[in-house]
């Protein structure tokens, strides 16, 4: 068992919370427990509060948001977990600012209804707002970095900086803060730019893409996309072409309908997990001759 920090005064304590399963905080269900767990739901200031909290332990930090990009190890996360539910939106004219605990899907929802078009790809993507941002989320051909006009960081050292979509490096499901080897920082908001269209015509286009999303990708505990597409082609279709559909590792399973999704019917361990992604990698490399990358970021241990 860790050692308890002393009770802080910037916390709200109750919310402070100790060996937490994180799989319940996870959209694969998978992950064993922080040392500690906090739940931000109120304001920016208790996140602020969550990181200085652990700075002054020096205990390790991460951030989570909807925990739909993550695999976490079934060892669990040393130091704290933080996790960003706090939402506060404001819509302008032509642009959103939000808290970057603010559900994606939410997000796009609140556009439609104030007739604001751009965000209509996200009607579909788990997930919050900040790990868009860092992970440069997107879908049917619209991504964060196409529509950031800012986004706020709060530094380790107490530092608040702006970047600009053109300091996030927006790449296909990467970014610049993505590969930053430490995690002592926060995604505190972030300023979309849309554009005024009828709140009929969004909503059109927001259904066609759930149909195409239903039609195509399987229900059931994921992390979305494994890997992300090589160049001119489709990770699915190498898996598919590779025989790797509904292969299982344990209890986990390359879904049958979408071979880029990984299931877990419930029983299986987030090692069952890591090493399916291991073995369809390897698969895919002897079958195509293509080393596919992982998409999704694999927390508390090594692939
Ligand atoms: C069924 C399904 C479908 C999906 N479809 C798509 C899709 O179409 N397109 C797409 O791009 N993605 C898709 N994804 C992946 C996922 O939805 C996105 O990557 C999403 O942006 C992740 O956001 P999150 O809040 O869940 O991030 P998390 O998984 O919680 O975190 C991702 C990373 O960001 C860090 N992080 C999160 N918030 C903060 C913060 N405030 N400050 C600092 N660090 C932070 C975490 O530490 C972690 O490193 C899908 C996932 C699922 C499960």
């Amino acid at each position: 068992m860790p050692v308890p920090p002393a009770a802080s005064e910037e916390l709200q304590v109750g919310r402070l919370q100790s060996a937490v399963p994180l799989a319940r905080y996870t959209a694969a269900r998978l992950g064993g427990p922080a040392d500690w767990l906090y739940s931000a739901r109120e304001s920016s200031e208790e996140l602020v509060a969550a990181l200085h909290h652990a700075q002054e332990r020096e205990m390790p930090f991460r951030a989570l948001g909807g925990g739909a990009n993550v695999l976490i190890a079934d060892e669990g996360l040393r130091g704290l977990v933080l996790i960003n539910r706090v939402q506060q939106m404001a819509f302008g004219d032509g642009w959103l600012r939000a808290s970057a605990g603010s559900g994606l899907m939410a997000l796009a929802r609140q556009c439609q209804a104030r007739g604001l078009a751009g965000l209509e790809w996200a009607v579909s993507v788990p997930g919050t707002l900040g790990g868009a941002v860092i992970n440069n989320a997107g879908a049917h051909g619209g991504d964060v970095a196409g529509m950031l006009l800012e986004t706020k960081l709060l530094e380790a050292d107490g530092t608040l900086r702006t970047l600009t979509a053109a300091d996030l490096g927006g790449e296909y499901r990467n970014t610049r803060l993505k590969r930053r080897a430490t995690r002592d920082w926060l995604v505190l908001e972030a300023t979309l730019a849309l554009q005024p269209d009828d709140p009929a015509r969004i909503a059109t286009r927001m259904a066609a893409f759930n149909v195409a999303r239903k039609r195509s990708q399987p229900p059931g505990a994921s992390l979305g996309s494994i890997f992300r597409n090589p160049p001119g082609d489709f990770a699915g279709r190498l898996i598919e072409a590779s025989g790797l559909k509904g292969v299982r590792c344990g209890a986990a399973q390359v879904s049958t309908l979408h071979a880029n999704f990984f299931i877990n019917p419930g029983e299986a361990s987030a090692d069952d997990y890591r090493r399916l992604v291991l073995l369809v990698q390897e698969g895919v490399l002897r079958e195509q001759g293509v080393q596919l990358e992982p998409e999704i970021e694999l927390l508390g241990a090594s692939w």
